[in-house]
């Protein structure tokens, strides 16, 4: 690990705040969380089930999968049944927003079922977009760095720890 990035009482009190945000914002909504796992977990449990959280609201996981094909990478989503937030006020909720190349696949089909739909992400690396797509909700803005912690994963290790980390070029660069 090259260093610690946020600490996790910098996290929490940060998304206590987005707490409330959202609390304000859907009080006349019928909030949906939907998780992108698995990364998302841990953001999701502090956004949603802490005292500023007022409302009452229904949560669900989605999934991605991406497979490397000849050419390109191709997203697909697991098991997941649109029809299933018909009518609702969508809110996505994912670790990291990076190229945007998740959370537009995911945006489209989710649009034409729900009544509503807004983007939860903790972190957002602005400088690695390729889609046109911003978050509603932001955590915090992040330079080009490579992550772990807090749910997120190299690996799927390092999932488990508490502060957000820049993992060492070294890692993952040969
Ligand atoms: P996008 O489709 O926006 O490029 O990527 C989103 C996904 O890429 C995130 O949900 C996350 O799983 C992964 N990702 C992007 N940047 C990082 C990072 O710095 N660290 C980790 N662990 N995952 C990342
Ligand atoms: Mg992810």
């Amino acid at each position: 690990m090259e260093g610690i990035l946020i600490s996790h009482i910098t996290i929490q009190e940060r998304i206590r705040a987005m707490c409330g945000q959202i609390a304000e914002d859907y009080k006349d909504k019928d909030l949906y969380a939907l998780v992108v796992l698995k990364g998302a977990i841990p953001f999701f449990t502090e956004l949603l089930f802490n005292s500023n959280m007022t409302l009452p609201f229904e949560y669900g996981p989605i999934k991605v999968s991406s497979y490397e094909g000849t050419k390109s990478k191709t997203l697909r989503v697991e098991q997941f049944d649109f029809n299933d937030v018909t009518g609702k006020d969508v809110l996505l909720v994912e670790d990291i927003l990076d190229t945007g190349n998740t959370l537009s696949h995911l945006l489209q089909p989710l649009q034409q079922s729900a009544s509503s739909v807004r983007t939860a992400v903790l972190l957002d690396k602005p400088e690695r977009r390729e889609k046109p797509i911003n978050a509603d909700y932001i955590g915090f803005t992040i330079p080009n760095v490579f992550v772990v912690g807090y749910g997120m994963d190299f690996n799927n290790r390092f999932r488990y720890l508490q502060h957000i980390g820049v993992l060492k070029k070294s890692m993952y660069e040969k």
